[in-house]
């Protein structure tokens, strides 16, 4: 756990904590001083000498940037890709499996709604069929369910890390045991949980895992990245091929890269790469395990607030519980709740069925309120949030 004069530099580092009480993590986090002098500078360099000199310049903390998050996930470099958001880095790697008709595609109820619209979308192109394995009593993935639903036609398990909408943690290592004993492709959205809790690809056991700069990660927007496992990683051919994934060696005759960087395209904001790099540097730094600690002490703080206040309801699911807090006033409109937060400064956001419908439609939930606090805000902060929700009880 961080100590309170680790959280004082911190904060310090921080100059969005001096204008906003920022519970809006799962949306953008705040960047620390590092993060925003490594981007702006990347793009004052840019305006000096030009925007290709500025890149050969700054090779070096362009490369950092796949160390840095290949360490921060437990992976090797090669197995990085780094692309514009976590959208893009996930759908890279769901696209290019090649499905084959009564292939059979299995996911959470938790479920992401860009996710879930492109499993639609090639459902109907490919004839393959989308299962959602059921929750178990602690409202998540039923690894025992899943464990019966697999045979021979399951060509993939999808799930997201940590949902959109709440405090739910997926099991994602013995998720990753089914999948591995079966030899079926298994791709995780870490979008959330990047920076949030720690991540080990190795322990977690999936063939590719997707995340942003922006969320949990501190980094600057417009940049995300994909991690592809080595041995499979030639067994994959992108959706989309340009001469940075492949190179154009014969008049007919294309190579594709060997490494993860085949998911990339050759214009990127490098700018954002450099961030991102920055950023998780930043976060193994601080130590991700100390930050997690905190940040969901501080969301258990506020669940347990919430729940005090008359009519104050906190919907989060699972056994270990995360940093998102999710939670409703009886009576109130959640939209109204953002607002009158955001007139005293409290950047929170609504989440509403639109982003994972499995879910909210099971529990019966049309929008809730996300509180997602990081390990830089405070106790004092947490206060301030529930004092103004308990005012609208
Ligand atoms: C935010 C989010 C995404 C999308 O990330 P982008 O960087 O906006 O593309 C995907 N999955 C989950 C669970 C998310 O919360």
């Amino acid at each position: 756990m961080l100590t309170a004069e680790q959280v004082r530099r911190l904060r310090e580092d921080t100059p969005g904590c001096r204008e906003v009480i920022h519970f809006n993590n799962a949306g953008a986090a705040l960047m620390p001083r590092p993060v925003i002098d490594a981007t702006i500078d990347h793009l004052k360099l840019e305006s000096r000498i030009g925007g290709y000199e500025a890149a050969d310049a700054a090779e070096e903390f362009i490369e950092g940037a796949y160390d840095a998050v290949a360490r921060l996930i437990g992976a090797e470099r090669d197995e990085i890709a780094i692309v514009e958001n976590a959208t893009r880095a996930w759908d890279m790697a769901f696209y290019s499996i090649p499905f084959k008709p009564g292939d059979r595609i299995l996911t959470s109820m938790s479920e992401y709604a860009s996710n879930v619209i492109s499993f639609l979308q090639v459902a109907r192109r490919s004839g393959v069929t989308v299962e959602v394995v059921p929750n178990d009593e602690h409202g998540q993935m039923s690894v025992a369910a899943l464990r019966e639903m697999m045979d021979d036609r399951v060509r993939l398990i999808a799930v997201s890390h940590i949902p959109t909408n709440g405090g739910l943690i997926q099991p994602v290592a013995e998720i990753g045991k089914v999948a591995r004993e079966a030899g079926v492709f298994y791709l995780v959205d870490a979008c959330q949980s990047v920076g949030q809790v720690p991540i080990d690809v190795r322990a977690i056991g999936c063939d590719m895992l997707s995340a942003t700069s922006r969320k949990y990660l501190r980094g600057p927007r417009g940049v995300g990245f994909l991690y592809v496992r080595r041995e499979i990683v030639e067994q994959i051919e992108p959706v989309f091929l340009d001469l940075h994934a492949a190179t154009w060696v014969a008049p007919d005759r294309y190579e594709i890269r060997g490494d993860a960087r085949r998911f990339e395209n050759w214009e990127s904001n490098i700018a954002g790469k450099i961030g991102m790099g920055v950023a998780a540097a930043y976060a193994m730094a601080v130590g991700v395990e100390a930050g997690s600690a905190r940040l969901r002490s501080l969301a258990e703080m506020l669940r347990q607030r919430i729940c005090e206040i008359p009519g104050g309801a906190v919907h989060d699911l699972g056994v270990e519980r995360g940093g998102i807090v999710s939670f409703t006033l009886d009576g109130v409109d959640p939209e109204a709740i953002k607002q009158r937060l955001a007139a005293e400064r409290i950047n929170v956001t609504v989440s509403t069925v639109a982003s994972t419908r499995y879910d909210m439609t099971a529990r019966g939930l049309e929008r809730v309120v996300r509180a997602s606090p990081h390990y830089y805000n405070t106790e004092e902060e947490v206060d301030r949030l529930v004092e103004v929700v308990a005012s609208m009880a």
